[in-house]
């Protein structure tokens, strides 16, 4: 695929480092191979750091974010079991459509368009019946709102009821301690701000939830995603043993492992911090271009992508082409109900100022093509500032 290479700030697949484009472009090794070996085993013990749960188990599938909501839900429902979505946009609906496949009995809360369920309606609820499973979206990609996991996971522990949190687009973006924070299951997929390209569904899971996987009185539904499959194949590499059940994507997981590395190096903490400045100067500077976004408030908006409005009047196809003409390359709606009002922007893993800086600039003449009054390099003054 010849192209003239375009600055991408979707939200996934993103910009990745080319030290982690290099550790995948190696001839593919064998998967029982000692050096592979090596390699899985220490991307299972980084993941635990990284997830920030030393207890948990870990699970490298190659496969979408979508196949880790199926892993988690597949392995985690029988049929009857009550669960609870929390929904913050198109990702709720999906683990609501995904687990009422096992047999879940689902009960649906669904946000108003940028905001999140308060805390008081999800404990008001699950004081109504016992609830085996909640989960809600740590970074809902269609709406761009962040949820708090720290005190979704405290009602967890209060109701006894697993916590599942779809962090696709928050792990090793935003701030997640799932051992502290008593999160069951956190997953993720490998193509947003762990830094890989599309193909591994990742995840973290409790020594709770595994044991309650354990005690099953029915067959888990999905052979694919069955932990009775993978589980051993995990505890060998772990144990840096040979193990086979379904081809492991050997070079996505070289891959992993260097992007791993380069997370810890970096450091978790500074790494979140850096998003956190990131999501702030492009917030800060949407706002100097005369954009608003969805998150109806700050502390409900995410670090890793923003969801601006399109100035009312203007077609918003003809705006994201004027994007594209300076070079960068953003997502369009997502959301149904709200779909052609507003675009995305990624804004994580390698990102820097200098992403944010020519990514605001692009939509600032983009804006301006049009006809819009701005003050010219206002947006960038804010998010230099920022920085
Ligand atoms: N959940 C969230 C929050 C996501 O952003 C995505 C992907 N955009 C998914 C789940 C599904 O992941 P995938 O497209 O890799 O199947």
């Amino acid at each position: 695929m010849k192209m003239q290479r375009k600055l991408l700030m979707i939200p996934g697949p993103i910009e990745f480092e080319p030290e982690v484009m290099d550790a995948m472009s190696i001839p593919t090794p064998s998967h029982v191979e000692p050096d592979f070996i090596e390699s899985f085993g220490r991307v299972l013990e980084m993941m635990k750091q990284v997830w920030m749960c030393p207890s948990g188990q870990p699970f490298v599938v190659a496969g979408t974010g979508t196949l880790a909501m199926d892993i988690a839900g597949s392995n985690l429902i029988e049929p009857g079991d009550h669960a609870l979505v929390i929904s913050t946009g198109y990702f709720g609906q999906r683990y609501s459509d995904l687990l009422k496949r096992y047999g879940a009995n689902v009960t649906l809360l669904t946000a108003p368009v940028g905001d999140i369920v308060p805390m008081d309606e999800i404990e008001a609820t699950l004081k109504k019946r016992k609830y085996k499973l909640m989960t809600f979206t740590h970074v809902d990609t269609s709406t761009s709102v962040l949820n708090d996991p720290k005190p979704i996971g405290d009602l967890g522990k209060k109701y006894d009821v697993l916590t599942v949190i779809d962090g696709v687009c928050s792990v090793a973006g935003e701030e997640i301690q799932q051992e502290a924070w008593g999160i069951d299951v956190v997953l993720t997929a490998s193509q947003k701000a762990v830094g890989v390209p599309p193909g591994l569904a990742l995840m973290v899971v409790s020594q709770k939830a595994m044991s309650v996987w354990k005690n099953r009185s029915t067959p888990v539904g999905n052979y694919y995603a069955d932990w009775g499959n993978w589980l051993p194949i995990m505890e060998a590499y772990l144990q840096r043993k040979p193990s086979y059940f379904g081809t492991p994507a050997v070079n996505l997981i070289l891959a992993l492992e260097k992007s791993l590395q380069l997370i810890l190096k970096e450091g978790v903490e500074q790494r979140i911090e850096r998003h956190r400045k990131a999501g702030h100067a492009f917030r800060e500077g949407l706002k100097s271009l005369g954009l608003k976004i969805i998150p109806v408030k700050n502390s409900v908006a995410a670090n890793t992508l923003s969801a601006p409005y399109f100035p009312e009047g203007i077609r918003g196809a003809v705006i994201i082409s004027g994007i594209l003409d300076k070079g960068v390359v953003v997502a369009g709606g997502l959301l149904p109900e709200i779909k052609s009002t507003y675009f995305r922007v990624g804004h994580m893993g390698m990102v820097s100022k200098k992403e944010i800086v020519t990514t605001l600039k692009a939509i600032e003449a983009s804006l301006i093509k049009q006809g819009l009054k701005i003050e010219k390099d206002a947006c960038l003054k804010t998010a230099f500032d920022i920085f």
